[in-house]
């Protein structure tokens, strides 16, 4: 038992090019689980071998919203830069074939912030899909979603989903409130500080509905520095100040709601 991160890209260059220094900076942090999100099929591959060979990471395969239909935005010429080449088709197929081999589905949501209109009934038709897989194989599903909060939430509650989790809810906290009192979680990333959205959710949420993540290599507590899931432990920290209780009682809650959400303990 330990603390985790529900929320880390471990397949990132900048993070797997020091990858033996960021797992044991994990354990020393107290980190005894870290969910690598895959963003699309090259990237699922490479999450599934480094699970392979660490048992401090476990894999969540998916496919990120803009991804999702990025042939699509290229062929209407948007300019968004990719990352790696596959057809839409051979990356819901992937997810499709392997999903008995990850502890969750995701990264997957709606984007509305980069994927422009004409394509977003596309895109909810594509994530529907992974969400009606993700049901049906009993896996939680761990979503991004980008000013399509209230869709998104629609779309889970219309579907039936009830082990979901919310990777950096940035939208209002009102909704990020019901998203709990529907009964998914929500995970608070580790720049939480600085972020007035992010700590008047982690002071306000049931606390049996918070979970931690990092969204590493990304959203570092300090700008400019190289996030890694090892600062999940600051999070932790700050938990115990805005709930005024210690670190025991942060910890013993939060694997507890680990456990509720996937199944095993952290
Ligand atoms: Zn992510």
């Amino acid at each position: 038992m330990g603390l985790f991160d529900v929320h880390a890209h471990l397949t990132d260059r900048r993070l797997a090019a020091r990858e033996a220094e960021v797992l044991a900076n994990a354990r020393a942090a107290g980190v005894t689980t870290i969910i690598s999100n895959g963003l699309n099929p090259p990237d699922n591959e490479r999450v599934l071998a480094l699970a392979a060979r660490s048992d401090l990471v476990k894999p969540a395969i998916g496919l990120y919203p803009v991804d999702a239909v990025l042939t699509e935005m290229e062929a209407m010429g948007t300019d968004y830069k990719r990352d790696a080449s596959f057809d839409p088709e051979e990356a819901l197929q992937y997810v499709e074939d392997h999903v008995d081999q990850c502890v969750a589905i995701g990264e997957i949501g709606l984007d509305h912030y980069w994927v422009p209109s004409e394509l977003w009934d596309l895109q909810e038709q594509r994530f529907r899909r992974l969400v009606k897989l993700a049901m049906e194989a009993d896996k939680p599903i761990i979503i991004h979603t980008r000013k399509a909060e209230q869709r998104t939430f629609d779309v889970l509650v219309e579907m039936g989903a009830t082990r979901v989790n919310w990777h950096c809810y940035s939208s209002k906290v009102k909704l990020g409130m019901r998203i709990a009192a529907h009964g998914h979680w929500l995970s608070i990333p580790a720049n939480v500080r600085k972020s007035d959205n992010f700590r008047r959710l982690l002071e306000g949420l049931p606390r049996e509905k918070v979970l931690l993540e990092t969204d590493c290599p990304y959203l570092g507590p300090e700008k400019g520095e190289l996030n890694e899931p090892a600062n999940v432990a600051v999070t932790a920290g700050y938990a115990a100040e805005l709930w005024n209780t210690s670190a025991d009682a942060v910890q013993a809650q939060l694997e507890a709601n680990f456990e509720a959400l996937f199944g095993f303990a952290p």
